[in-house]
């Protein structure tokens, strides 16, 4: 099983805001190369499955709703220690916690609609990458 990928999604705001060239420009120009990538949605129920580990937390309702509202780009991008280095590229959930440079400190406004998804360890990677993308896909 391949260690060196992780998941990523550009959320709808980032995606209604015209963020998306630029994020992928940030990531591409970071050194991580797009093995699969789709521009789709999310219904309230797909979205739902996809955060079901939240389930129990306040903020499940509104992330659901949020992560369902509009278009979104789910991508695996490939890199040495991909999950690590795309975290760190992303920058801190709360975008006004978020390094300078990082893609939520330029892209994100607030703690919900934070502009980007990424995976935080190899196993959910790859269960998040198979969510989104066929076997063929994955190559
Ligand atoms: N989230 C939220 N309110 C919070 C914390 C998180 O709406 O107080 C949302 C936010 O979109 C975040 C997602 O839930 O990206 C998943 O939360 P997690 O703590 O896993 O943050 P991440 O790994 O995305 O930085």
């Amino acid at each position: 099983m391949a260690t060196n990928r992780t998941f990523t999604m550009i959320k709808p705001d980032a995606v209604s805001n015209g963020h998306i060239g630029a994020i992928l420009n940030d990531i591409i120009a970071a050194g991580f190369k797009i093995i699969a990538m789709k521009y789709t949605s999310l219904t309230a129920e797909t979205a739902g499955q996809f955060y079901a580990v939240h389930a129990e937390r306040p903020f499940y309702g509104e992330l659901v709703s949020f992560m369902s509202s509009g278009p979104i780009v789910a991508a695996i991008l490939e890199k040495d220690n991909a999950v690590e280095d795309f975290r760190k590229l992303i920058g801190a959930t709360d975008p006004s916690k978020a390094e300078p440079g990082t893609i939520r400190n330029k892209y994100a406004k607030s703690i919900d609609a934070n502009a980007v998804h990424g995976s935080d360890s190899d196993e959910n990677a790859e269960i998040e990458g198979r969510f989104f993308f066929n076997a063929f896909e994955r190559h």
